[in-house]
């Protein structure tokens, strides 16, 4: 952690230029390595709050840190994928991601929040896309309330 809040920024954004939004990106992991090494003993904290206060963490983030490096499911991680599928299954009609979390937490038993928003991201992937979904060959397409509309799906 000292060696990458002592680097060089632009050595930074080379490392991270294909993830998009590189330089705003580098400079949050940047700030956040100073604070990580002054503050934490050069460890992340483990702890959900604490985790929201660094740079360039928000609550999907802070969700993954805590799943996966902590092995603690605080909240339900909510990207693009989960956001629409959620709704696409009909477990939420909300677009805003803090109330697709409260939604998703409310109706899923917390010892599958992990694996379930890594399933709703693999299966976004594969074939509930956003433009295209793949309904016909989704093996969800009996239970899914958006199945017959996928011309309709933007
Ligand atoms: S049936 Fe279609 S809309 Fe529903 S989850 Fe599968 S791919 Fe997505």
């Amino acid at each position: 952690m000292t060696s990458l809040a002592k680097a060089d920024i632009r050595e930074i954004e080379k490392i991270v230029f294909s993830t998009g939004f590189y330089k705003n990106k580098a400079k949050n992991i940047k700030q956040l390595a100073i604070i990580v090494s002054e503050q934490f003993n050069g460890k992340i904290p483990n702890d959900f709050d604490t985790l929201l206060k660094l740079p360039g963490i928000g609550r999907k983030t802070a969700n993954v840190i805590m799943d996966c490096a902590f092995k603690t499911s605080i909240g339900f991680v909510v990207d693009t994928h989960v956001k629409r599928l959620s709704n696409r299954l009909g477990w939420t009609t909300s677009q805003n991601p803090v109330k697709i979390e409260k939604d998703l937490m409310s109706v899923i038993p917390r010892e599958y929040w992990k694996d379930l928003s890594l399933y709703l991201i693999y299966h976004g992937r594969k074939f509930c896309m956003a433009r295209k979904p793949d309904c016909d060959g989704c093996f969800l397409n009996k239970l899914c309330p958006s199945a017959m509309k996928t011309t309709k799906i933007k």
